[in-house]
């Protein structure tokens, strides 16, 4: 379609921000309005309002001030004058000429030097005067504006985008085709697309302004359901068409449940009984399991899983777990070959790994091939190196997030016949009702329940003068025979060479990554946002410049030379080689190292009961989820745990909610709950790795209600449509169904 404004080099600026067509534009929404249809007169305005103004440039200025320059710009209106104020804006000077109109929206606040008023960097827009077109006057005077982000450069300004927008709007008045059946938009009281799409963007006078700000308009909604609505359609073709595919139907003899009984080594949990209650329902189907099994750390994850691998192995099958590091698969290769010990049929099982020798890998996989090896752990090596099984029953993949999707499903596609079933396991507490609609093509499982016998971790913040009392404490713990972990953000302080530049905006995340497959390119790629915390791949890079900021290898030489001399302190952290890896963790599960100074490596899943202190240095750099699994190595035994958050002296407002969460309480939910609020789900879900799909009005988290009745309706529109939606309106659903899901989600499609 033809769009007035738009030729080809505008075309070619807006398909690098990723819109392509006519509708791409329309649903690039405004990001926030201002209320222009009152624009308020200043001899009325209050210290303390927020308000739009519209006046006359008087005269700016840029005054470099000691600590940085600031410019200042006097708005007039008659005699009355506001004074307003942005810091460090030298891109201001000689923006603004005298006599020019300006609109500025902000919070009015007193002003110490005179009777006038001030705004602290108000945002602003200069207006369109009299000599200029009647169509930018309408679009921008007098009425609710809409504020976009920039499309690019000086040219796909905000008023750039308000008059392209109105007018494509008014080129398809009348034929915009409607994406959702009518008995459904009545059924919801939703107004058309149409109507939705030219009421986000030009909203009519009267719409309540708070509305509009919260994207909470009926017209908002609208577009939020939509979105919202092909994904979960998506989700429920993708789950019905597995149902059309062949698996394996397990059989649950009275010989397999005694094989299951004799390794139990303590009476499950309920959750862990109807965790596992459900996984085998599942296998028993003659279609593929795809579930996943959610359980906050300490749940009990692992014994369920080794029961459901059993259950593949009774039945002449085998079994694959994979593990996100060597530690992790290491460690569940003993505690699989333990816990199997008590079991009559003596299974082989093997682990393969990247770090070991080429011999010792071929072996394996002639093992893994000829069905000679029935359990095999391992970790990326399961997918990486050629692994041919010969005959897979079930996969059980640990810690999701740390794995790509795609990967996910390309271990799956390695078996002859069947297809083999899958169980995916994650600590990260994903509130239920996201779980259910963003994994929908999974079936879920929640532990919600700890085993018996923990004692609650006491969690304590320390100012960071009082470290000496932590180490104290630390001491003592060792003397009663515990071990200790002490974690630190980076592995090594900033080199010399490195440039010295100035973070201090934001919070760094310099924790490192724990899967040994994570890209090299990756490295040195950070968060830059403000506000915004540690995310969820934390990547292995040195730390910035901050001379301030403790690492792992200076403490560990620190502390061992000096407040813990005399107790055996190892050191471990993602530099080391696999093998010096797993010879530290095994000499601190034998309790041949008391103190073990990490990086956050061993944020995932390591089991020593015997752990009972977790100290966390710079605790105000680390994000909520990671904190909460750090804290989770600890109170895994009967002894009382301890978890020290020990902080710095500048703790930004976000830093300090997540260590008072911390303190507050050890439900691992309701840490999630507000993670997904100071995050956002994005960051929260670690963006495109976790497969979540990129939404453009939707924001899972403040929409969740309308994805829960998205989710009911898409499920409503497979099974039981409505009589009265028309063969034209199904056809049309499918074609933008295919097409949304090809274009936009093409990740989650995989598989
Ligand atoms: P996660 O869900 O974090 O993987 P694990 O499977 O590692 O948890 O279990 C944590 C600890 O709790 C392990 O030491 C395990 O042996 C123990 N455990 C698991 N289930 C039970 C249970 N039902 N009763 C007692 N201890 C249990
Ligand atoms: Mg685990």
């Amino acid at each position: 379609m033809y769009v007035r404004g738009v030729g080809p080099r505008v075309a070619e600026m807006l398909a690098a921000k990723g819109i392509h067509t006519a509708e791409d534009l329309l649903y690039h929404l405004p990001f926030r309005y201002e209320d222009r249809q009152n624009p308020r007169s200043l001899d009325e305005l209050k210290p303390g309002e927020t308000a739009s103004v519209i006046g006359e440039v008087r005269g700016s200025a840029l005054l470099r001030t000691r600590r940085m320059p600031l410019f200042e710009l006097t708005v007039g209106q008659g005699r009355h004058a506001l004074k307003c104020v942005w810091f460090n804006a030298t891109y201001l000077n000689g923006k603004f000429q005298a006599g020019q109109t300006i609109a500025v929206y902000g919070k009015v606040e007193p002003s110490r030097s005179s009777s006038n008023l001030k705004m602290i960097q108000p945002q602003f827009e200069l207006l369109p005067d009299a000599s200029d077109d009647a169509e930018t006057l309408l679009l921008e005077v007098g009425r609710i504006t809409p504020v976009y982000e920039s499309l690019g450069g000086a040219r796909l300004t905000s008023r750039w985008q308000r008059k392209v927008i109105f007018r494509l709007l008014e080129s398809i008045k009348g034929v915009v085709p409607e994406s959702l059946p009518r008995v459904l938009l009545a059924r919801l009281s939703m107004p058309s697309r149409e109507s939705a799409l030219r009421e986000v963007h030009f909203p009519p006078e009267g719409t309540p302004f708070a509305q509009l700000q919260a994207s909470g308009t009926p017209a908002h909604r609208r577009l939020i359901f939509e979105e919202l609505f092909y994904l979960e359609l998506g989700l429920e073709l993708k789950r019905r068409r597995m149902k059309e595919r062949k698996g394996i139907a397990f059989v649950t003899t009275d010989k397999v449940r005694e094989a299951l009984r004799e390794v139990l080594p303590f009476h499950p949990t309920t959750a862990q009984k109807r965790a596992l209650a459900e996984i085998v329902s599942d296998m028993r189907q003659p279609t593929p399991m795809r579930r996943l099994l959610q359980g906050d750390v300490g749940s009990g994850k692992t014994i369920v899983a080794l029961q459901a691998m059993l259950v593949a192995l009774e039945n002449g099958y085998q079994a694959a777990l994979m593990a996100p590091t060597e530690i992790l698969a290491t460690q569940h290769y003993l505690a699989a070959r333990k816990l199997l010990e008590r079991s009559s049929r003596k299974p082989r099982i093997v682990l393969l790994t990247g770090s070991l020798d080429e011999d010792r890998k071929r072996y394996t996989r002639g093992q893994i091939n000829r069905g000679e090896a029935q359990l095999v752990i391992g970790t990326h090596a399961l997918i990486e190196e050629k692994v041919e099984f010969d005959r897979l029953g079930l996969v059980v993949v640990d810690e999701q997030h740390r794995f790509g999707v795609m990967q996910r499903f390309k271990l799956m596609k390695k078996p002859s016949d069947a297809e083999p079933d899958v169980l995916v396991m994650t600590a990260t507490p994903i509130p239920r009702t996201l779980a259910l609609s963003l994994y929908g093509d999974l079936d879920l499982s929640v532990l919600d329940e700890l085993p018996p016998g923990r004692t609650p971790i006491v969690t304590r913040r320390v100012p960071e003068e009082r470290s000496a009392d932590v180490w104290d404490f630390v001491r003592k713990q060792v003397e009663q025979g515990r071990q200790a972990y002490i974690v630190y953000p980076v592995i090594e302080g900033a080199k010399a060479d490195q440039p010295e530049l100035d973070f201090s905006q934001d919070e760094p995340c310099n924790a490192e990554a724990t899967s040994p497959a994570s890209p090299p390119s990756s490295a040195g790629k950070r968060t830059s946002r403000k506000g915004k915390s540690a995310n969820l791949f934390p990547l292995e890079a040195p730390a910035p410049g901050k001379s301030n900021l403790k690492s792992a290898v200076e403490m560990h030489h620190a502390l061992r030379n000096g407040p813990l001399a005399g107790l055996r302190v190892g050191l471990l952290h993602g530099r080391l080689d696999a093998d010096e890896k797993d010879v530290v963790m095994r000499r601190f599960q034998r309790g041949e190292i008391d103190v073990l100074v990490s990086t956050t490596v061993i944020e995932v899943g390591v089991d020593v009961p015997n752990a009972t202190v977790m100290v966390v240095e710079h605790a105000e750099r680390f994000g909520l989820a990671q904190l909460h699994q750090l804290r989770g190595r600890v109170g895994r035994g009967a002894a009382k745990s301890y978890c020290i958050l020990i902080t710095g002296k500048r703790v930004s407002e976000v830093g300090e909610e997540r260590l008072n969460a911390m303190v507050r309480t050890q439900d691992g939910f309701e840490l999630a709950e507000l993670d997904l609020t100071l995050r956002g789900p994005g960051e929260f879900f670690g963006t495109r790795q976790a497969g979540l799909p990129e939404f453009r009005v939707a924001n899972i988290v403040r929409d969740r209600q309308l994805l829960e009745l998205a989710k009911q309706e898409a499920a409503r529109f497979a099974h039981h449509p409505d009589a009265e939606i028309t063969e034209a309106e199904r056809a049309r659903v499918w074609a933008r169904l295919k097409e949304a899901w090809q274009r936009r989600y093409g990740l989650v499609e995989a598989g």
